[in-house]
Parts: C-alpha cells; structure tokens; sequence
C-alpha cells in the first residue's frame, strides 16, 4: 500500500510561520531548506525583480524597505477605511491602496496585490518546504488563526490557502492548538488557560480538557498587541531622543525607520536576557544643512523599556481578565496557565502573568513551536478519525443582524460552540414587498455601524401580498472553523430563497481564480527559469569538457587521428551553444547539450574511453 499523503499544520504567524506534521505518532517541527524552524512572514521584491519569501526578505528589508512586506496578517480580511488599517498604515514603510471593494491592495513590484495572495506567498514557501522534507507533493494541511478573527479574516485565510495550492482540511483557533499540543504529550483534566503573546496579536482562551476532548469555555484578544507595539515604544523613544538631540525627525526616512525597527527589535529580544543593551545606528542621518553624518547610540535597560510599556504589560493582564469573566472561570480554579508566542520570554510578560493568575505559567511546551505543532496533532486525527480527540471551539464574536433604528438584534452570542446554527423569522413591512435586504454583523456593539459587516444578503422574488404576510425563515450557520453563512426559506410555501452576497471586502470568487490562474503562471515560469539555470550549468560544463578536448587534439600530432571535420565541427557546435545559451529556449538548451555531448564523444574517439569525463 502506498504512504498515506503527508498531513501538515501551519502556524502562519504575523511575524514567523511553522510548518509541522506528526510523525511515528509524534507531533515535530519540519525545519526549512535553510535548517530553521521559524520562517519570518516577509515577503519582497528585489530590485532585479526576483520574488523573495522569508529569511532571505527579511534580511535585504533595510535596503529595500518599500519593496518589503512584513505583518501582513495584520492587515489580512480588514477594510481599507477601517480604523485598524489606517492605523497600521502610518507605521507600514510599503505602499497600501484601497481595493474595489474598501478591502486593500498592497503594492509591491510595480503590482497590486491582495493580501491572501501575500499570505499565500508564505504558504507556498512552507508548503516547498514540507514538499522537501518529505520528498513529494503535500497539499492537506490545517491552518490557525487567532482566536478573535471574525468571518472575513478567517475567510481571506482559507483563501491564501487555496491561492498557495493547499486543500486547507481546516482552520482552528491558536491558542486551541497550543491546548492540543499540550494535552497530547499528558494526561490532563480540567481547565487551562492559554495566552498567546505573537508579534502582533494576543490571543486568551480558557479550554475544559478531559480525556481527549477540548472543549473551549470563552475566547478572546486583542488583533492589535503584540511584540511589535513594544518595538514601536522603543522606536518612539529613540525618534524623540534623536529630534530632542539634532532637531531631525528620523520618522521621515523609510530607511532610517526599518534601521531603528530591527534595532528596536533586537534591544527588546537582548533584554529579556541580560539587564542593559546598547542600541548602535552609525550613519543614521545627515544634518540638513550638510556636515558630517550623524550617528545614534543609546543605552536601554530593561527597567527602562518595562517603564515605556508598562501599560501594554497591563493590557495583557485587563484582556486575561476580560476573557476569564466573560467565561465564568476563576483565576484559580484553573489546573495550569500555559504562556506561548515569542513575546512570552519577556521576563515583566511572565512576571504580569504570574502576578495575576498567582501561579508560575507552564514551561513544558516549546513557545514558538506548539501552535504548528497542535495544528499538525489536528490535521492528523481529522484524517486518521481515530476518535480520541475531540475538538469543540466556540465562536469569538457574536453573530447579528441590523434592524431598525441602526440597532443591532443578535442572533449567535460568542462563546457559542460551535458548529452551531440559528433561525430567525423575518416578515415583509410593506404591502407587495419583493424583497428584503438583510445585514449580517459580527461584533458585541449595540449600534449596527460599529460591527464588522459579513456581508448584505438580499432576499429576492417575494411573494406579492400584504405586508406581514410573508415570513421568511433565515438560518445562520457557523462551522467549526468559525466560517458564516446563510440560508433561508419562505415558511408558508417551504421554498427556498434566493442570496446573493456582497462581499463587504476580500476577493470574489472571479478574483480568485484569476490569482490562481496567476499564481500557476508565475509558479510555472519559476520552474521554467529553474529549468533554464541547470540547463545552462550543463551546458557550460560540456563546453569546457568540449573546449579541453579540442585543445588537447590541436596538441597532438596529426590531431590524434581525428576525422578531419572533427574539429570544425566541434567549432560549430560550440559557436552554436553559445548563441543558444543567451535565450530562453529550455528545448534548445537541451538539443545543444546532446549536440556537445555527440562532439565530445567524437573527439575523445572510442580509444580513449576511459579518458576525460
Ligand atoms: P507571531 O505568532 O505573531 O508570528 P511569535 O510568536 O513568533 O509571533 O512572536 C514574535 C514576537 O516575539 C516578536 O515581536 C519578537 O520580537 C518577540 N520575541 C521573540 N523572542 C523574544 C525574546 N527572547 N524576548 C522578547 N521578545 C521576543
Ligand atoms: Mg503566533
């Protein structure tokens, strides 16, 4: 019987994505082609117009910053005008324009792209990557989100997936997975609480475990706290210590602004080990009226940064209580607080955690790993249904419609678990009414304008009669990767209505296949330049095999016995090549490496087998 296909789960993460699968029965981290376990969420365009995923953008980002597109999945299934996306905009160095449908484009090589297809660059990579590790195609994989992404997130997710090539067999919730993680290696019963502090988001969910079923008791976060607004508090600190000091505003300089992020960064990752670092950025500036280049140096310490940050620690806490309220759960009924993301390292994160949960976070679970990890335990028992594990999640945010006097009626609480589904009666208001337009909202605010619109549903072809008549039954549905969506019916004649959706933002399903048909195109030409560039090595190595063999018989005398056209016709072959290794034609490349080959069979002559090559 042929291998089972490889299952994978993925972390795609704001900052850094994993890639894991199970293997013997274990959950493991599949490194990449370059031997890391975490590959950074950067995407660039190089100026040679090459296409860069992870490490390698990453590194190149300073001297490339416009061209650079990191955070993505801050951006991913929001709208253009929504406050979020505004605000990320002025500490963004790449260009964001608004899409067709107030979703957003970022532009990047000259191209406007949508950000599942940025995601999906990721995806890919991870994808290669597992495709290297296991020596053959891989497309099932789980995917996580945080806990808190509403419907559209969750939806431009499944759809970078889909542009990546994945059969994404499911979305689930981080702080979930690292649950999983955990309880897979023990033997747990009761309640656990996961924090999930990332580069950009955090995430709290409170999960009941009991012999293999994970039940989720609330959820919450915060898409906007992570590693990066500590970063920015140091950035701002040194901007205003460098204006203070030479009257120059360093915001204004793209390349400046990415020189002090990594620095910011790095000062940040440093302090979680050792007391006081040293921030050094030769050449950051020039005064404007000439003179010599201005260098920044700084002193941090860890006192110092806990005090510019005091109040993002504090948030961390507020969230945890927020989340452990709207739960009913006691901060000391639980059986263990498990702390993960990178952030989770930072000494005053866990002293905070420590300090209100008055216990010490649990240690035995890899920070960065146990997402991805959890995500591939899942993959795998969705396949292999073995039944011992058992997933139940809930929705993050409440489900509604809007009614009359922009209000909002709520149909799905949060916290519901789900799959779940609900059915509400609506009637005509007017005489001979033919349709009715419904608001789908996901959000607790009572005012209709201040949720997040899932999309206008419009139910068309009414019967005609008086207003009040007509009642239609419409069912909202949640699947079990928090997904919406909407079905109804008239009540009195049991038929079905039509819908149509507008998508409030992200792709429609005709953008879609067009990115994939782009998609295919570019992974095509990737492979045909891949094709070119071995062709052309070989190529190169027959000529000079061909070039020595030539000399060697112009050496010997009477050309070694040679045919007498042996020569100029090797020659020709050559001058051949070399005209063909300056196109494109793969096929060409090829034909003139079989006539080289033919040549240097020739000269070499069936005596001196054994020579040469
Ligand atoms: P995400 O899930 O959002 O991709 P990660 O969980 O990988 O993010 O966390 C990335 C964040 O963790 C970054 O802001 C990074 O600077 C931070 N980080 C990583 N290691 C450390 C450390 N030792 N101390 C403090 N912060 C760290
Ligand atoms: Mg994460």
């Amino acid at each position: 019987m042929a291998d089972p296909e490889p299952l994978i789960g993925i972390d795609l993460g704001t900052t850094n994505s994993i890639v894991a699968t199970v293997q013997d029965g274990q959950p493991v981290v599949i490194k990449n082609r370059t031997g890391q376990a975490l590959t950074p969420s950067v995407i660039a365009v190089s100026k040679n117009g090459k296409r860069l995923v992870g490490g390698i953008a990453k590194r190149q980002a300073i001297t490339n910053p416009q061209e650079t597109v990191y955070a993505a999945k801050r951006l991913i299934g929001r709208k253009f005008s929504s406050h979020e996306v505004q605000d990320a905009l002025r500490s963004l160095p790449y260009e964001v324009v608004p899409g067709q449908h107030d979703d957003l484009r970022i532009r990047m090589g000259g191209k406007d792209m949508s950000v599942p297809e940025i995601s999906a660059m990721i995806l890919q990579e991870l994808k290669a990557d597992a495709e290297a590790h296991f020596g053959r195609p891989v497309s099932k994989a789980v995917v996580t989100v945080p806990a808190y992404f509403n419907d559209a997130q969750r939806q431009a997710t499944k759809d970078a997936g889909r542009i990546a090539g994945l059969d994404v067999l499911r979305i689930i919730n981080e702080p979930t997975a690292a649950a999983l993680a955990y309880g897979f290696s023990r033997t747990v019963n009761g309640r656990v609480a996961v924090l999930d502090l990332g580069g950009g988001t955090f995430d709290v969910s409170v999960l009941e475990i009991n012999q293999g079923v994970f039940d989720v008791v609330g959820t919450g976060g915060d898409t906007y706290l992570g590693g990066e607004d500590w970063d920015n508090r140091i950035i701002e600190w040194l901007v205003f210590g460098f204006a203070k000091e030479h009257g120059i505003d360093l915001r204004k300089d793209r390349m400046a602004l990415q020189r002090l992020k990594d620095a910011a960064e790095k000062a940040k990752v440093e302090l979680s080990s050792v007391k006081e670092t040293q921030l050094n950025l030769p050449f950051i500036s020039t005064p404007p009226g000439g003179g010599a280049a201005l260098h920044l140096q700084a002193a941090l310490s860890r006192e110092k940064l806990d005090d510019l940050t005091a109040d993002l620690a504090e948030r961390v806490v507020g969230i945890t209580t927020e989340v452990l309220g709207e739960a009913g759960v006691r901060a000391s009924e639980l059986k263990e607080v498990i702390l993960v993301g990178g952030m989770s390292r930072m000494p005053k994160i866990v002293e905070a955690v420590r300090g209100y949960f008055r216990r010490e976070p649990c240690k035995g679970v890899h920070p960065d790993e146990v997402v991805a990890l959890g995500a591939a335990v899942q993959a795998h028992a969705l396949v292999a249904q073995e039944g011992e594990l058992l997933l139940l999640d809930v929705t993050p945010q409440s489900l509604g419609v809007a009614i009359a006097g922009g209000y909002v009626r709520r149909i799905i609480p949060k916290n519901t678990t789900v799959p779940t589904s609900a059915t509400e009666v609506f009637a005509t208001s007017k005489d001979f009414q033919r349709l009715v337009k419904i608001m789908v909202l996901q959000g607790e605010h009572e005012l209709a304008h201040q949720n997040e619109l899932l999309g206008e549903f419009v139910l068309t072809g009414l019967r005609e009669a008086p207003r009040g008549q007509v009642e239609i039954e419409v069912t909202f549905d949640i699947n079990a990767e928090g997904i919406v969506s909407v079905s109804a019916r008239d009540r009195e004649t049991g038929l079905r209505q039509s819908i149509t959706v507008t998508a409030s933002s992200g792709l429609t399903e005709e953008e879609l296949k067009r990115i994939m048909d782009e998609q295919r195109g570019y992974l095509m030409a990737a492979r045909i330049s891949e094709e070119l560039k071995v062709k052309r090595m070989e190529l190169d190595s027959l000529a000079r095999d061909v070039m020595d063999a030539l000399t060697r018989a112009r050496l010997l005398p009477g050309g070694g016995g040679l045919p007498a056209d042996a020569v100029p016709r090797a020659e020709q072959v050559l001058e051949h090549a070399r005209q063909v290794r300056a196109g494109e034609d793969v096929g060409a490349l090829g034909r003139a490496c079989e006539l080289l080959t033919g040549c240097l069979t020739q000269l070499k002559g069936p005596s001196r087998s054994g020579m040469g090559r």
